[in-house]
């Protein structure tokens, strides 16, 4: 589709727009949303002419797939405004990829690219006054999919909604990270779904989060589900150890999201020299480094943290306190990120768009 051929897209504009009720210096992460949102159905095989609206609530059967068996995926990702006030994206077609990785995952319809980044060029171009300069500013991206088909029969629906809201943001920050060590807890499982983004895996993660913020951590790194000694991710990122100074990062696997932050973030300490060492990462080598002195930073990598660093973990009720580094690789790594995000620094890898 050509996103400038109108007629491949319906659009209704909103009468007044929202933008100027908006105090960007306060914005709480993802709870605004533009004037306008994306939409297309999947109906008996096919997709039709999407359309871009007004945002707002829409009608849904209350014996809708999505309510009864979690036939629900999404994506996130971010548009960032240069100084020059043109609007990039950071690597789509990669979020595009494992959007469909996850539609197939989930049996349902993979979404075509004219509709995906058709689309969202198009919504962009109409929303562009709500991407804002300045360091941290950024737009965040959410595709999503849900199973609109009728029926509490447990099998796939053959009605599909494919939707793309858009919320400012300012830069994240969590404030000082501490997690804790899973010992019992899954978030993922070979053969099951921890490599798609189904809205699933993040509900299964509520409640032994909200014991572990009870008791103190912010999040939980997550470990294999069989024996609980490899260190995998945390909640919406995937988690980087510096032990001296080489990196360790998991495998992609069934059960690791294959994060766009972890593997920019791979690609820029290689270029940088940084020894990085992708392999499976044992809980007992994180306790003995913490014990040696030898672990150095821990930091979770994500769209929409970037980089966040963690400040201690916890593992079998003993907690180890992360050391103050002058020479961080998080500050270094996540100020390299954005200055190729925001158009500051020269993008050698080709990544935005
Ligand atoms: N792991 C999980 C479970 C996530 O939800 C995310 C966020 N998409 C990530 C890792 C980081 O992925 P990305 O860098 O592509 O945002």
């Amino acid at each position: 589709m050509d996103i400038k051929n109108l007629e491949n897209i319906d659009i209704t504009l909103s009468t007044a727009s929202k933008i100027n009720e908006v105090d960007f210096d306060n914005l709480s992460f993802g709870n605004t949303f533009t004037d306008h949102m994306l939409v297309c159905d999947f109906e008996n095989g096919v997709w039709k002419k999407p359309s871009i609206e007004p945002y707002a609530p829409f009608m849904i059967d209350p014996s809708a797939k999505v309510f009864h068996y979690g036939q629900a995926i999404f994506e996130g990702m971010k548009a960032y405004k240069d100084n020059q006030d043109d609007v990039w994206l950071f690597r789509p077609e990669q979020n595009f990829e494992r959007f469909n990785k996850s539609a197939s995952r989930m049996a349902m319809p993979e979404v075509p690219e004219d509709v995906f980044m058709g689309g969202l060029k198009r919504l962009l171009e109409i929303e562009k006054n709500w991407v804002k300069k300045g360091d941290g500013n950024s737009l965040y991206i959410r595709p999503f999919m849900i199973a609109t088909g009728k029926g509490v029969v447990a099998a796939p629906a053959v009605f599909y909604r494919f939707m793309i809201i858009l919320s400012p943001a300012k830069s994240y920050y969590s404030g000082e990270v501490k997690v804790l060590i899973a010992e019992h807890f899954s978030r993922a499982a070979n053969g099951g779904i921890g490599a798609a983004k189904a809205a699933g895996n993040y509900s299964a993660q509520f409640y032994p989060t909200k014991l572990a913020n009870e008791q103190g951590f912010q999040q939980i790194i997550w470990t294999d589900d069989a024996t609980h000694t490899k260190l995998e991710e945390a909640g919406t990122m995937n988690v980087f150890f510096r032990i001296n100074d080489t990196l360790h990062t998991a495998p992609t696997s069934e059960r690791i999201l294959d994060g766009i932050t972890r593997k920019s973030i791979i690609d820029l300490a290689k270029r940088e020299n940084i020894n990085v060492d992708i392999r499976p990462v044992l809980v007992e080598e994180l306790v003995e480094a913490a014990k040696n002195g030898s672990l150095k930073e821990i930091f979770g990598a994500g769209t929409a943290a970037v980089i966040n660093p963690i400040v201690g973990f916890s593992y079998k009720e003993e907690y180890f306190e992360l050391p103050k580094n002058e020479d961080s690789f998080a500050i270094d790594l996540k100020k390299k990120l954005t200055d190729i995000q925001y158009k500051n620094a020269e993008d050698t890898f080709g990544w935005t768009v």
